[in-house]
């Protein structure tokens, strides 16, 4: 058994990794033959510094590209950690003598620490009140940068700013910030695959399903501030270097938007959009110079040359130019051969999975769960019935942490999980589906189940990396039946299909409780024989199941044990078939008689 699995292993990571390393040879030719090219052309000076103003100025729109377009957060600063990055770069080489790599990386390292600070101050907030902070933090840093005259030279600048050595000469100057282009290019390209990558585009596409499956959104956002501000600083320090001179009103609020919109007219979502959209606003109004005569014209055709672009490709240019390829691409690729899917939930602690006392969660005055005890046996069905606007949904909601509970304790496998934030419950041993249906849309199937077997304490993944995170999303979606339409998008699967998905992403985690909120609803009757199979497939693995249901006959065959709420307040608890025959239970379905 073992042996096999090893096997199968083997064969998925060679399968994957060995054209990985031959996709990326070509990558790194073209980025040596820019370099080269950069280092041999023989520029005039107005080339040379419109190209080198591209090339650090796409490097801190791939800074956006990362907090906007990976993880979905607004960042209006960017100017002021590109500036903060060519000021550490300004006064060090000049006012203190010191090494430029040493003033770069400091600047770099002073970038970090203000966007995650920034980022660890605001993310709570989120939406228009994270647009507000980000766009004080750039206001102040202009009011630093104008009037800190003994640190920062005031509005006066900073000139004769030096470079290295190996790069005296403006040419090899740029040869080196393509250099640089290429590298943080290649891996802003890449981050997407990556595990922080992942966990960025779950938060973007669907925060409270990111939090539940054992995403810890606060931790990534931060990342994804510090990342942006880290790449801004850098820019930032390589425009020091390549223009020898910098003053405040390279970095105001008004630069940022500039960033911004690079970043929206190129396509917001890669670095090439980042590139195309930098090149093409630094070129717009170069190419417009001889319409600056007439006052007003120029900045009227150039904003409207902007608008039409973003009006007319809302993902940006690059974003419509892959459009355009994704549709004659093939996207049924054969998934690899799969083991059956493994359940195997935590068996350490008592009979009783989950333990929850005396909960409550009230809305102002409304009750909406109101002392509710819940015991769930291991290994059982357990489930949660009552009439619209029982609280059932809500229960499930404290329990996985999305509300936290005014009162009450809960206890997983007797831990006290009352307190945890949702991704640690994850981690725990929690997992569940929504009412209604959270997937991450811009994902393909099997993206969407990675990200569930992700979960740290996964016992299934083990330290198996990406493959084994493959093989064991693919054994999840071939588990509920969709094995077949793995790397297909997410919103190519009808509603039935992606409640599967969804299911088949709690399971990956391989959670020892699974919480499921009215899996049928919305499904039709062939779809809900289906389920109600694959439900009794799942609890045949002895994985203990918390449902709330509406279909009675589902409840009734599935559940041994019932609870059943009624305004917020637990009415009956017990053995399936007493619990509903009790007449409390059967006036608040039926009516009173
Ligand atoms: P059920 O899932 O049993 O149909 P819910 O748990 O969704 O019921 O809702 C229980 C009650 O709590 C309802 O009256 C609902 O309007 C209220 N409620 C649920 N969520 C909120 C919220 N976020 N704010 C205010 N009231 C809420
Ligand atoms: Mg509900």
């Amino acid at each position: 058994m073992s042996v096999e699995s090893d096997n199968m292993r083997g064969t998925v990571s060679t399968a994957r990794s060995r054209p990985a390393v031959l996709r990326h040879v070509p990558y790194f030719i073209a980025a040596a033959v820019l370099v080269m090219l950069a280092a041999s052309m023989q520029f005039d000076g107005y080339v040379l510094n419109i190209l080198l103003q591209a090339t650090t100025f796409s490097i801190a729109v791939f800074g956006v590209s990362v907090v906007l377009g990976l993880c979905g957060q607004i960042n209006l600063a960017q100017a002021a950690f590109f500036g903060l990055g060519a000021y550490a770069v300004g006064l060090g080489t000049t006012d203190l003598q010191m090494s430029y790599w040493l003033c770069l990386v400091a600047g770099c390292l002073v970038a970090i620490v203000a966007g995650a600070f920034l980022g660890m101050s605001t993310l709570r907030l989120g939406g228009h009140y994270l647009a507000m902070v980000t766009i004080s933090f750039q206001q102040i840093m202009t009011l630093v940068m104008i009037n800190a005259i003994w640190l920062t030279h005031g509005p006066d600048g900073v000139s004769r700013i030096g470079r290295p050595s190996l790069f005296a000469s403006s040419q090899s100057y740029l040869a080196f910030c393509v250099a640089a282009l290429a590298i943080v290019g290649y891996i802003v390209w890449h981050l997407p695959d990556t595990k922080l990558g992942r966990a960025m585009r779950a938060v973007r596409d669907n925060e409270l399903a990111a939090g539940v499956n054992g995403i810890d959104i606060f931790k990534t956002k931060v990342y994804a501030f510090a990342i942006c501000a880290m790449l801004g600083g850098l820019a930032g320090g390589l425009f020091a270097g390549g223009f020898a001179y910098v003053s405040p009103d390279q970095f105001s609020f008004a630069e940022s938007i500039v960033f911004l919109t690079m970043s929206l007219l190129g396509g917001v979502a890669s670095p090439i959009g980042s590139v195309i959209g930098t090149g093409l606003l630094i070129l717009i109004p170069e190419w417009l110079r001889f319409l600056k005569s007439v006052p007003g014209l120029y900045l009227a055709i150039y904003g409207l040359f902007v608008i039409l672009i973003i009006r007319f490709m809302p993902e940006g240019i690059w974003g419509f130019v892959t459009a355009g390829f994704d549709r004659w691409r093939t996207k049924t690729k054969a998934p690899p051969a799969v083991k059956p899917l493994q359940l195997k939930p935590a068996t350490t602690g008592g009979d009783i999975v989950l333990e929850v006392k005396g909960l409550s969660k009230h809305f102002g005055g409304l009750k909406a769960v109101d002392s509710v005890d819940i015991a769930v046996r291991r290994g059982g069905v357990h489930a949660l019935i009552g009439p619209n606007g029982s609280g059932k949904t809500t229960t499930l909601n404290v329990l996985s942490g999305l509300y936290k509970a005014t009162s009450g304790t809960i206890l997983l496998d007797g831990t006290d999980i009352t307190n945890m934030p949702p991704h640690q419950r994850t981690a725990a041993g929690l997992g569940r589906t929504f009412q209604n249906i959270r997937l991450f849309r811009s994902m393909t199937a099997l993206e969407n189940v990675e990200i569930g077997a992700e979960r740290s304490g996964n016992t299934m993944i083990g330290t198996g990396g990406h493959a084994a995170l493959t093989e064991r999303a693919m054994e999840a979606l071939t588990f509920v039946g969709l094995g077949n339409r793995a790397n297909e998008l997410i919103t190519s699967f009808s509603y039935g299909h992606q409640r599967l998905i969804e299911i088949a992403r709690a399971l990956a985690a391989n959670p020892t409780l699974l919480l499921l909120d009215e899996p049928a609803a919305g499904l039709n009757s062939t779809e809900k024989l289906e389920l109600h199979e694959l439900l009794k497939r799942i609890a045949a693995q002895g994985l203990t199941i918390l449902i709330i249901d509406h279909d009675m006959t589902l409840v009734s065959e599935a559940a041994q044990h019932i609870t059943v709420l009624n305004f917020g307040r637990r009415i009956a608890d017990g053995e399936s078939m007493a619990v509903l025959r009790h007449p409390d239970v059967v006036s608040a379905y039926l009516g009173s008689e």
